[in-house]
């Protein structure tokens, strides 16, 4: 007997026959002897419409913890019918909010990291046998306030829990079947890997890859807990995420991940003295705004240019900060810039094969394109590009780092996202 952590997504319970399909897929785990532990999303684009919902309500940004209020909601629906419809099949099942799981988060509303997990509920159910099922993506501060964990973050809540409850392994189900080298939506021929590291995955998550939360990857890594991404519309073996993972002979690049919320920011005209760099980046660290790629493009009569990205949603933020710090460093201009992505490669044998980044620089150009800025680290390198012919460029790296298969990846649930 194992005990499991099984997480479904939003697309895996889009409507009522999926939620069904799902339950018996439960039922069927539970009855051949596992004990399960169930963490669901809300159901399809409940927390797109929510969003969209309260734009229809003011123009004006909502309280963050009003919000947390909101988009707990959709993930309360889920627990609750996919409680019942598990129920209806006649096996005996619980469900319970996040906080009600005993989920303990930071007072951060909209990406508050996990502090502390309290299964004691969850063990005594799990004990009485019951299928346990949590909702995702929320929890509860010290002081009583529901906040909820970021986009995707439901992920997060399967892989924290399965490191609480010390679950013999955590399941991602979701509409694909695995782990691909790219996104499937976007190269048809996209490779599924049989295993990745968690470095690896960390970093395409971090750089775009959506399939996994980058939180949950690093809790996976912190806390040693196999997981497992695979699909809930069929029971393909699906990609295993761990500490150490075989590379497939003659390939160095594992994945290739996009970013679209990406904007640059250019400082022109610095006065080159010391500490200049310290004033601007503490600026925007006071307010909350991380920064990415900083590239600093030379030195003329003394002084300096600096461009550096951000998160397009920081944008217009990031540039009222630094024109309220401009006479106090002295620089002439701040201009920013937009329909921009980075497109990184990651792999962990990069560092020891030479020419790998160069092969990047060359099959972007050989597209006509020209590169903005350039970011490496041992496993990745990334370039930021004009966003307009960014699957072109995709497949163009994916068939150059010799990532192409003969087969069709399985893309589950509609062709187009939201
Ligand atoms: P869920 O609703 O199950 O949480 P997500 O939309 O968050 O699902 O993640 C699954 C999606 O991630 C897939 O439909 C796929 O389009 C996208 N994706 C992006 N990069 C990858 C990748 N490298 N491998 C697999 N899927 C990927
Ligand atoms: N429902 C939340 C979202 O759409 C959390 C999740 O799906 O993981 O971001
Ligand atoms: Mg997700």
């Amino acid at each position: 007997m194992s005990l499991k952590v099984m997480k479904f997504g939003g697309s895996s319970v889009g409507d009522p026959e999926r939620m069904k399909r799902v339950a018996s897929r439960i039922v069927e785990t539970q009855r051949a002897g596992d004990q399960c532990v169930v963490v669901v999303s809300a159901m399809g684009d409940t927390t797109d419409d929510l969003i969209d919902l309260t734009k229809q309500i003011s123009d004006v940004a909502p309280p963050a913890r009003e919000m947390d209020m909101l988009l707990t909601t959709g993930e309360q629906v889920s627990v609750a019918l996919l409680s019942m419809a598990i129920h209806s099949l006649g096996q005996s099942v619980v469900s319970y909010t996040g906080w009600q799981a005993g989920m303990y988060t930071e007072a951060v509303h909209g990406k508050a990291r996990i502090t502390d997990i309290q299964p004691k509920r969850i063990f005594d159910a799990l004990e009485q046998g019951n299928v346990v099922i949590v909702a995702g993506f929320q929890g509860m501060t010290e002081d009583g306030e529901i906040t909820t964990l970021g986009r995707g973050g439901s992920d997060t809540t399967a892989v924290a829990l399965a490191a609480a409850i010390k679950a013999d392994v955590c399941e991602i189900f979701t509409d694909v079947d695995g782990i691909y080298s790219t996104d499937p939506r976007v190269v048809k021929c996209a490779r599924k890997l049989p295993e990745i590291t968690y470095d690896e995955m960390l970093e395409l998550a971090n750089l775009g890859a959506a399939v996994l939360h980058p939180r949950a990857v690093e809790y996976a890594k912190n806390y040693n807990v196999l997981l497992v991404v695979r699909s809930s519309f069929n029971h393909n073996a699906g990609t295993n995420v761990k500490e150490e993972a075989a590379m497939e002979q003659g390939i160095v690049v594992r994945g290739i991940a996009s970013d679209k919320n990406v904007a640059r920011i250019s400082i022109l005209g610095v006065a080159e003295k010391p500490g200049q760099l310290a004033k601007v980046f503490t600026a925007l660290a006071a307010a909350q705004i991380d920064v990415d790629i900083i590239v600093q493009s030379g030195v003329l009569n003394g002084l300096a240019d600096f461009s550096f990205t951000v998160a397009l949603s920081d944008k217009e933020r990031a540039v009222r900060v630094l024109e309220g710090i401009q006479s106090e460093v002295g620089f002439r201009e701040v201009t920013s810039q937009e329909n921009l992505v980075k497109v990184s490669i990651v792999g962990a044998g990069m560092v020891s094969t030479p020419g790998v980044a160069a092969k990047m620089f060359e099959v972007i150009s050989e597209l006509g394109l020209s590169i903005n800025m350039v970011s490496t680290s041992e496993i990745k390198t990334s370039c930021v590009i004009d966003s307009g012919r960014l699957n072109e460029v995709i497949q163009a790296l994916h068939t150059a780092y010799g990532l192409d298969t003969d087969q069709q990846a399985f893309v589950g649930g509609p062709a187009e996202r939201r």
